[in-house]
């Protein structure tokens, strides 16, 4: 498997249902490389790192972190440069590696989760870092030639949500933002996805990425979640 090309400038690691791993992004800028989340372990990160090898690309200068799950963030300690998260994704964070303290928590993960346990079969360690650089609502970024715009948004997944928006190219990150809160018996809340389709709507957008599939044209994924909420 290797790195996918969208536009000049926006690239994409694929998703691998297997051990849950999401697509990591990687926005080529003329003078800033940002990554969009670090992946479920330091393996998911190396094997992201070669294939942009094998393209003759650099590794990234920044990687913004989606939301706290662990299949997004577990391979953070592991990147090169610096992490970028919100405020509310760290304190999720610093939550979990408190709680991997105790091996009786991470046993509790290995048996709750099948991806896991295959990601971190034969003793792999679990290490779990908060961001190098936290913001609060957002973040600007002009990565030379393209801008980031990185915000945090209400989503029926996770309260520490957050979305990159690329103007220049028309692409929008969602990571999991359409999906129901796993950690909530898998409720959907309509009314937070209710807002998020209006916010989805108003961006002038080609291309919708969420982190689990293949991209998807703005207009298919709106149709898809309308049908949700008939
Ligand atoms: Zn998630």
């Amino acid at each position: 498997m290797g790195l996918k090309k969208i536009t000049s400038k926006v690239f994409y690691y694929p998703h691998q249902p297997e051990t849950d791993r999401p697509m990591l992004a990687y926005l080529k800028g003329d003078k800033i490389v940002l990554a969009i989340d670090a992946g479920n372990s330091a393996d998911h990160v190396d094997e992201f790192y070669k294939s942009l090898k094998i393209e003759g690309l650099k590794k990234p200068d920044f990687t913004v972190i989606t939301h706290w799950h662990w299949d997004h963030t577990f391979g953070m300690h592991k990147i090169h440069g610096l992490s970028i998260a919100h405020h509310k994704t760290n304190e999720f964070l610093k939550q979990e590696r408190a709680k991997l303290s105790d091996s009786a928590y991470t046993k509790f993960l290995i048996n709750d989760d099948e991806c896991l346990s295959r990601e971190y079969a034969d003793n792999k360690r679990i290490i779990v870092v908060p961001s190098d650089i936290q913001f609060e609502k957002e973040l600007t970024i002009n990565l030379g030639g393209i801008t980031a715009k990185i915000f945090h948004t209400v989503s029926p997944h996770s309260e520490d949500t957050v979305l990159i928006y690329i103007p220049e190219e028309r692409i929008l990150f969602l990571g999991d933002s359409t999906s129901e809160d796993f950690f909530n018996d898998d409720y959907m809340d309509r009314e937070k996805l209710r807002t998020l389709i209006n916010l989805i709507e108003s961006i002038d957008c080609k291309y919708c990425i969420l982190s689990h599939t293949e991209p998807l044209a703005k207009s298919d994924l709106l149709d898809y979640l309308k049908s949700i909420l008939k």
